[in-house]
Formats: structure tokens, C-alpha cells, sequence
């Protein structure tokens, strides 16, 4: 079947406010990141430098950095579906070197694609005063995907640069970025470089 891509509005530039903006990465954990791990996504792997530059460029305009990391335990239901992976404690549990959390980072474990569900997410944005949400990590048409619609659906404002996300085909990628800005009225951005603090 052949299949046609929808039109997916991107820009070059957005400008958010410092102050009421997060960065979230989602996922990238060894398992899914590295060699070796055990559900790796190729293509999450030229996302390392694009999300490190924008941490870089967030972290010194004072942008609060969130961070989702998958975890399981013995007998996760999930396991029946994927297979094992990121279970609790284990290196491809652990997020990939290259973006280690910082001092002032929040690490939020979670259960399940959704960074929220179940989790204190959603509570500690708040906290923050925080409505704007640029997402990135892996996998863009799961875990980012519904990351996203469950921060769009609490009315957060979602920013995803697309050099910042990664799946395991063409088509995964562009179904996440169509549901994003379509569905969720996201803002694709076409690199992180484009992502500006204020
Ligand atoms: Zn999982």
C-alpha cells in the first residue's frame, strides 16, 4: 500500500519565556539509546548531540530540565509486549552518559508511554509555574507521542524540535510529528537550534 504523507507545518524559530518553559526527554536510556540494549532504536542515536546542545542552551537560561525514565520490575506486564527492558536498576535502566542529569534536574520514573500517568509529573510542572513544554527523546511515536498528548490535553503548550526525536521507521516518525501538530497543536520545530529562550 502506498501511502501519502499529510502536509506537517514545521517552523525555524519559536521563542519561549525562560521562566514558564521546560525541556522533558523523554526515555534515552541505554536500552533504547545503546548498542547492546534491549529495545535500541537506530535512529535515537544522532539524537544525542542535538538534545545535549539544547540542555546546554536551556540550562543557562535557567529552563527547568525534566527527564521520564521507563522502569519495570520483575513480572511487568510490558514485558509480555516488548520483551524485558529498562528493568529497575539494571545499565539499561540508567540514562545514557552523554546526558546525564544535572544538579536541579527532575527525574521522573514512570510505568507506562505516558509520562504522566501514575506519575508526579504533571503536579511538579506546576509547581513551577511551568506551560510550555519542549519534548524530546524516544520513541517519538510512543513514549513522546503520548507524552505529548497528555500534556496537550492538560493544555500545556508542546514544542517538539524534530532533530530532537527518533522511531523506528519514516512512518512512525511522521505519524507522531501529524498527531502532534495536527491533533495535540504542537509546534514542530525543525531543529533545536531553532528553540530560543527568553
Ligand atoms: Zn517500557
Amino acid at each position: 500500500m502506498q501511502v501519502s504523507l499529510p502536509n506537517i507545518e514545521r517552523v525555524e524559530r519559536v521563542a519561549l519565556p525562560a521562566r514558564e518553559s521546560a525541556i522533558i526527554v523523554v526515555d534515552m536510556q541505554n536500552d533504547f539509546v545503546k548498542p547492546g540494549g534491549k529495545l535500541v532504536v537506530p535512529s535515537a542515536a544522532k539524537t544525542i548531540e542535538p538534545i545535549r546542545r539544547l540542555l546546554e542552551k536551556a540550562r543557562r537560561r535557567g529552563v527547568k530540565v525534566f527527564y521520564t525514565q521507563d522502569t519495570h520490575y520483575e513480572g511487568d506486564p510490558e514485558f509480555a509486549i516488548w520483551g524485558e527492558h529498562v528493568r529497575f536498576g539494571t545499565w539499561g535502566w540508567e540514562i545514557i552518559e552523554e546526558l546525564r542529569p544535572q544538579e536541579g534536574d527532575i527525574v521522573v520514573r514512570k510505568t507506562r508511554y505516558d509520562g504522566f500517568y501514575g506519575t508526579p509529573l504533571d503536579d511538579l510542572l506546576k509547581v513551577y509555574g511551568i506551560r510550555n513544554l519542549v519534548i524530546v527523546g524516544t520513541v517519538a511515536n510512543i513514549c513522546v507521542l503520548h507524552t505529548a498528548g497528555s500534556a496537550a490535553l492538560r493544555w500545556y503548550k508542546v514544542i517538539v524540535p524534530e532533530d530532537g526525536i527518533s522511531a523506528l521507521n519514516d512512518f512512525d516518525f511522521h505519524a507522531a510529528l501529524r498527531q502532534i501538530s495536527f491533533l495535540y497543536k504542537g509546534t514542530i520545530v525543525k531543529s533545536v537550534d531553532g528553540v530560543e529562550f527568553q
